[in-house]
């Protein structure tokens, strides 16, 4: 499976798609991290597990989306510097 970052949009799509079936997203992040579905979800973001698709082992490693749930500038730089 290959789960779409989109925030609005978020579709599983079969594995080695390329482009979302649903949005019309880029799937692989930089050409590289292809990520396989949602691990964490919270105040920040999202977490996905993905695979590194350009080393030959394919190992898998964590794609950390930023998405924070707060309103003002204040509250973003906040989040910002938290999530960094
Ligand atoms: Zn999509």
């Amino acid at each position: 499976m290959t789960q779409c970052l989109n925030p609005d949009c978020l579709r599983p799509n079969p594995p080695q798609t390329k482009f979302c079936q649903s949005c019309g997203e880029k799937l692989v992040l930089k050409e590289r991290y292809r990520p396989l579905k949602i691990i964490g979800q919270g105040g920040f973001g999202r977490t996905f597990q993905a695979v590194d698709e350009d080393k030959p082992s394919k190992p898998f490693c964590v794609i950390k989306q930023f998405f924070p749930q707060v309103q003002g500038t204040k509250s973003l730089e906040k989040a910002a510097e938290l999530f960094a």
